[in-house]
């Protein structure tokens, strides 16, 4: 197998590109693949201050060293969710690879807090991923403002989005399938930006990366994932793409083209709802009492 650049020898075929390349190639390919959708979505510019949610996982700690690569400005933020030996072990992925890259990071603690992801789901009686999304989705904005940050990244690919596309579609999930872009705008002072710069890179492209790269992630997933109607829509999307190669880039870049001016518009109308601040923890929110503090205290 032959890289189809330089001929020398090729570590990896992409199937859906028909092309296969060698370790120095590949890399130049994957990067180009995340510049190519910053720039496409207009992310962000080369002074932003960008915050990069780690999770300890693959997609993450690859988007934070191609991006601290590519010379930005960016500081990884690790939230422990408290989800037992999980928890642990990907937070000592994080720090480890933050030290032996030289990078910035900023933990947030939900055991420190009071707040681990499984007692505030037994609490709430509402499922762990739908608390965990809440929770996050809070402090990657409380962070992002409190230390004056201009962009939330997140890890999340192709595969991700396309499968996430998927399960919108075939529930006809009208509201969500509007969020569905790479960029979601900024809305009032504290609420900021959100960008997916690996939108481009699927999951497998991304696990190679961090394996010819050395990069050292955490395999296990988060036990409370078992179950997940997402994988579902993974696997589904993977025997369509094993059989019809380029369907899942197709699907979702091609959705996100043809509906961004309509989204985009409907977007900048949203900025319009006049945002709170919220009466216990002062956070921007479209309600009195924002949903995390609804979450954690007895406000429901
Ligand atoms: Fe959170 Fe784990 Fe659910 Fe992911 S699978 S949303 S990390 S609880
Ligand atoms: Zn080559
Ligand atoms: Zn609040």
């Amino acid at each position: 197998m032959k890289c189809k650049i330089c001929k020398g020898k090729a570590v990896i075929k992409l199937k859906r590109h028909n092309i296969k390349l060698c370790k120095e190639h590949f890399n130049e390919f994957f990067i180009r693949q995340v510049e190519k959708a910053i720039k496409e979505f207009r992310m962000f510019r080369r002074k932003d201050k960008i915050l990069v949610c780690v999770s300890g996982g693959k997609d993450s700690l690859v988007l934070w060293l191609v991006l601290s690569k590519l010379g930005y400005n960016v500081t990884g933020m690790y939230i422990n969710l408290g989800i037992d030996e999980y928890s642990e072990k990907s937070k000592t992925k994080v720090i480890n690879f933050a030290e032996k890259n030289n990078l910035k990071y900023i933990i947030v603690d939900l055991n420190e807090l009071g707040y681990p992801i499984p007692e505030l789901s037994k609490k709430s009686r509402r499922p762990e991923c739908s608390v965990c999304g809440t929770v996050k989705r809070y402090y990657f904005n409380k962070i992002a403002y409190d230390y004056d940050f201009d962009v939330v990244a997140t890890g999340h690919n192709l595969d991700d989005e396309a499968s996430r596309l998927l399960g919108n579609i075939l529930h006809w999930n009208d509201e969500y399938l509007e969020k569905q872009l790479p960029v979601l705008p900024a809305e009032g002072k504290m609420l900021k930006k959100k960008v997916k710069p690996l939108i481009r890179l699927t999951e497998q492209e991304i696990a190679s990366f961090a394996f010819l790269n050395k990069v050292d992630y955490i395999l296990d997933e988060c036990p409370l994932s078992v179950g997940a109607t997402s994988l579902v829509y993974k696997d589904a999307l993977n025997l369509i793409e094993e059989k019809i190669v380029g369907t899942k880039q197709f699907f979702y870049l091609q959705y996100v083209k043809k509906l961004m001016n309509r989204l985009e518009h409907k977007n900048n109308e949203k900025s319009d709802i006049e945002l709170k601040n919220c009466k216990i923890c002062g956070m921007e929110s479209f309600h009195d009492v924002c949903s995390f503090c609804r979450l954690v205290s007895d406000e429901r």
